[in-house]
C-alpha cells in the first residue's frame, strides 16, 4: 500500500489534446482519506465549455464517426474495453485517491463493469435496428416506409463524485455505440480517472469525439447544458441539481436523461434467510460508505424478527474495517468531503432529536494513517418511522433507518411512501411471494435476496423523482437515438394517391400543369 501521492496537474481533454483552461486557473483534488493534495486541475469556464463542445460539433458534422458502420464502431468499442483493461491499475488508483471507493471494489466490480459494458453495447449494435422497413399498408396508402435510427448530436454528460468512472462510462458508452459525440463533465472532486479515461478512450476514436472539460457545475455544467449546439443532457446527479438542469435544458428543448437521488427500501419477510439478508443489507447501505444513490437505507422488518434483526446487524456491523481505500483490507473508505461529513452528521442529530433509537455507530471515525480524513462510522437507528426525516430525506452516508412493520401490505405501502423510485429489494425464501412484492414496489430495479448487482444488458434508472429514462441494455442505446420515418410513395398515378382527394376534392381530374 502507498499513501505518498505525486501531485499532478490535469488539463481539459478537448480535441485529441490535453488543454489548459482559458482562465489558466486550477483547482485542487484532494484524497478525501488522508487530506493529501494529489492533483492540480483546471478551472473550466463557459468559454471552455463553448470550445470543448465546438470540437464535439465539428467531429459529429464532418462525419466520419456517425457514418462509420455498426461493425466497425463496434470494434471501436472492444478495442475501448481492451484498453480500459490495460489500464486497470492506474484507472483503479485515480479512482480511488479522488473518491475515496475501495480498490478492492473499483477493481474487482467497477472495472469489469466498465469493460462489460463497453462489450455488451458492441454487441448490440450488431444487432440494432438501424434501418426497419414497415410492411406495405393498406392505409394511407401504398408506399415504402423505412423506420432510421440516427444518432441525435453532441451529447453533454455531467456526472457526481461517488462513482466517476462507471458513471460517465454508462453515457459515454452508449453515447459512442450510436454515433454520438460527447463532451463530459465530471464532479471537480473527481475529475481525474474521466481524465485518464478521454485519453484511453481518444486513442482509437477520431480527435472532438471523447472531450472531458472540469470545473464547477454552476459555470461549466450551466453552460453545457443550454449551449445550442448541445442536442442531449444525460445527467447523473442529485434530484435539486437535476431540477435546475431540466428547467435549463427546456429553454432549447433538449433530450434529456437524468439519474437522481433515491432513498430506497429493503424489506425483509418473515420467511427470509437471515444468514443471507443481514450481510446483504449490510451490503445494500455500507457499500462506499452509503455513498450510492442506489443503497437501501430504510429496512422494513417483520414484528417477529425485528430484535433478532436488529441484534444481528449491529454484531456484524462491529466486524466493519474502515480505513485507506488504498489498503486491500479496508471494508468502508472515507466519506467525499468534510461539507459532506457534517451533513451526514447533521442528519444523525435529526434521527435522535426526532426520537429514533441509535443502536451503533453515530460519530465520526478516526482511523490511524488517515487523522486527515474524513470517516463516518456505519450507523444504525432502530425505532424509525417512516415519516421521520432520515427515513424521507437522502442521507448519502452510512445511516441505515430500521422500520418495523406488523403486515406486509404496510411495509410495501410504506416503502412506496417516498418522492424517490430508483431500487427496492426483498429477502423471502419463497420466490412467488418475492414477485407479488415486486411488482407492487415503485422502483426502477427492484433485487429479490440480492443487492447494487446490476448488469450492462439490464436497464438502470429511476421511478418518480429518481429521474426518467434508462441507462445501461438496449434501453441506453435507444436514450442516444433519435427516429427518423421515412415514407416512399409507391403510387404511380396522381389520382391513386390518397391526398389527391383530400386536398382537391371536386376539382380531381384538372391537375395537369
Ligand atoms: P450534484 O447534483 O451536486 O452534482 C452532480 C454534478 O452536477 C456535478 O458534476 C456538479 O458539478 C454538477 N452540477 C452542480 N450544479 C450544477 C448546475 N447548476 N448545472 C449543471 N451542473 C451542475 O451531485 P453529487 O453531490 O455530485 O452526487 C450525489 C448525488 O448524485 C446523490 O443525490 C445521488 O443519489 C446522485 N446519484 C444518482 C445516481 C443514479 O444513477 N441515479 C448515481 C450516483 C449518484
Amino acid at each position: 500500500m502507498t499513501t505518498q501521492v505525486e501531485v499532478q496537474t490535469f488539463y481539459h481533454f478537448i480535441n485529441g489534446n490535453w488543454q489548459p483552461s482559458s482562465s489558466q486557473e486550477t483547482f485542487n483534488v484532494v484524497n478525501p482519506a488522508t487530506g493529501e493534495l494529489v492533483a492540480k486541475v483546471a478551472k473550466g469556464t463557459s468559454e471552455d465549455a463553448d470550445h470543448a463542445v465546438k470540437a464535439a460539433r465539428e467531429a459529429f458534422d464532418q462525419g466520419n464517426w456517425k457514418n462509420m458502420k455498426p461493425k466497425e464502431r463496434a470494434n471501436v468499442l472492444y478495442a475501448i474495453s481492451y484498453k480500459i483493461a490495460d489500464h486497470a491499475e492506474e484507472l483503479a488508483y485515480l479512482e480511488a485517491i479522488s473518491s475515496g471507493g475501495t480498490v478492492r471494489r473499483i477493481g474487482s466490480n467497477d472495472i469489469l463493469q466498465m469493460v462489460d459494458l463497453f462489450q455488451t453495447l458492441a454487441k448490440f449494435i450488431l444487432e440494432y435496428p438501424f434501418s426497419e422497413t414497415l410492411p406495405v399498408p393498406p392505409f394511407p396508402g401504398p408506399a415504402h416506409n423505412f423506420i432510421w435510427r440516427e444518432p441525435i448530436g453532441v451529447c453533454a454528460a455531467i456526472t457526481p463524485w461517488n462513482l466517476p468512472m462507471v458513471i460517465a462510462t454508462w453515457k459515454i458508452a452508449p453515447a459512442l455505440a450510436m454515433g454520438n459525440t460527447v463532451v463530459i463533465k465530471p464532479a471537480s472532486y473527481t475529475p481525474l480517472s474521466t481524465l485518464k479515461l478521454a485519453e484511453i478512450i481518444s486513442s482509437v476514436v477520431p480527435p472532438g469525439v471523447m472531450n472531458v472539460i472540469s470545473g464547477p457545475g454552476k459555470e461549466v455544467g450551466e453552460a453545457l447544458v443550454t449551449h445550442p449546439k448541445v442536442d442531449k443532457v444525460a445527467f447523473t446527479g442529485s434530484t435539486e441539481v437535476g431540477r435546475r438542469i431540466m428547467g435549463l435544458a427546456a429553454g432549447t428543448i433538449k433530450n434529456t436523461t437524468l439519474e437522481l437521488g433515491g432513498k430506497s427500501p429493503n424489506i425483509i419477510l418473515e420467511d427470509a434467510d437471515l444468514n443471507i439478508a443481514l450481510p446483504g443489507t449490510l451490503f445494500g447501505v455500507f457499500l462506499h460508505s452509503g455513498q450510492l444513490c442506489e443503497s437501501g437505507t430504510r429496512l422494513f422488518v417483520p414484528d417477529k424478527l425485528y430484535d433478532r434483526v436488529v441484534q444481528g446487524l449491529v454484531s456484524l456491523t462491529s466486524k466493519l474495517k474502515l480505513g485507506n481505500p488504498l489498503d486491500p483490507a479496508t471494508d468502508i473508505g472515507p466519506i467525499i468531503s468534510k461539507k459532506q461529513k457534517e451533513t451526514i452528521l447533521g442528519y444523525i442529530e435529526a434521527g435522535k432529536q426526532e426520537g429514533a433509537t441509535l443502536v451503533c455507530g453515530g460519530k465520526e471515525a478516526k482511523v490511524p494513517g488517515c487523522e486527515a480524513g474524513h470517516f463516518i462510522e456505519p450507523t444504525i437507528f432502530t425505532n424509525v418511522t417512516n415519516e421521520m426525516k432520515i427515513a424521507q430525506e437522502e442521507i448519502f452516508g452510512p445511516v441505515l433507518s430500521v422500520i418495523r412493520y406488523s403486515d406486509v401490505d404496510d411495509a410495501i405501502r410504506m416503502a412506496n411512501d417516498t418522492i424517490y423510485g430508483l431500487a427496492a429489494g426483498v429477502w423471502t425464501r419463497d420466490v412467488n411471494k418475492a414477485y407479488e412484492v415486486a411488482r407492487k414496489l415503485q422502483a426502477g430495479v427492484v433485487w429479490i435476496n440480492d443487492w447494487h448487482m446490476l448488469r450492462s444488458d439490464a436497464p438502470f434508472g429511476g421511478y418518480k423523482q429518481s429521474g426518467i429514462g434508462r441507462e445501461m441494455g438496449k434501453h441506453s442505446l435507444d436514450a442516444y437515438t433519435q427516429v427518423k420515418h421515412v415514407h416512399t410513395s409507391m403510387a404511380q398515378e396522381l389520382e391513386s394517391r390518397n391526398w389527391y382527394g383530400i386536398l382537391f376534392g371536386q376539382n380531381q381530374g384538372r391537375g395537369e400543369v
